[in-house]
């Protein structure tokens, strides 16, 4: 039996009107997986209970938008991107469903941070003007193509997931990361300009966040399938 995984989107202006968008690679990525993908709708919407998300076995949290920063108590920052207030509100609720509940949860590039914020840490709202020293995090190379190295932290779960590799190039489409680190989270992956790349919960339950796109990298690199393998493994209950 397939597990049913929650997918988030993206806020998404069209000639048609405004709907939720979600790239097609992260859909494929959880049916490689193994799992059943199901796009959870923005809406306009405030009363988001835990029906909206418990019939779920699973809940990947997507790229997109910036996580507005009055959500961290931040004014924003003149480089802030574009926000979503539906998407902060369903991603919130969502999120703290599914840490109550041990429902496993994936976070990509947005779904690190949107996490890190959810449990209460805070991000660089701009890396470039933030960050002394950074490297390029926002790179112009096909989007399969790994640019910048991270070390991963071999007492992990990412560490077992990536075939015991202490660094592997990964591809990076951000300019905001993880600045205050929440409690319950542990780093798992970092860059050499000291960027978090990678956290995990630090229980037992399977709480991911990565700051790259292993949905755009694993058609080339087969390793990063094996990242959706494992989580919707959990999702099973393996
Ligand atoms: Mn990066």
């Amino acid at each position: 039996m397939r597990p049913r995984i929650a997918v988030t989107g993206t806020a998404m202006e069209t000639k048609y009107g405004t709907g939720t968008y979600i790239d097609k690679a992260y859909i494929d990525g959880v049916i490689h997986g193994g799992g059943i993908p199901v796009l959870l709708p923005l809406t306009d919407t405030k009363d988001i209970d835990d029906t909206w998300i418990s019939q779920y076995d699973g809940l990947l949290l997507s790229g997109g938008e910036d996580v507005d920063s009055l959500s961290y108590q931040q004014n924003p920052h003149p480089k802030q991107g574009r926000i979503s207030p539906d998407r902060d509100l369903l991603e919130f609720a969502i999120i703290s469903y599914a840490l109550n509940q041990k429902m496993p949860l994936l976070g990509i590039c947005r779904g690190i941070q949107v996490l890190n914020v959810a449990c209460g840490g805070t991000l660089y709202q701009d890396i470039y003007s933030q960050v002394p020293g950074v490297m390029k995090h926002s790179q112009n190379a096909p989007r399969s193509y790994g640019t910048h190295i991270i070390k991963i932290n071999p007492s992990s779960r990412l560490f077992t997931i990536y075939n015991h590799q202490k660094q592997i190039p990964v591809n990076s489409y951000h300019h905001q990361a993880i600045d205050r680190l929440a409690d319950g989270l542990k780093v798992t992956a970092t860059t050499d300009d000291g960027i978090i790349e990678a956290v995990e919960g630090t229980g037992n339950h399977f709480i991911l966040g990565v700051q790259w796109h292993p949905e755009g990298m694993w058609k080339d690199y087969p390793e990063q399938l094996q990242l959706f393998k494992a989580f919707v493994d959990a999702c099973k209950g393996l």
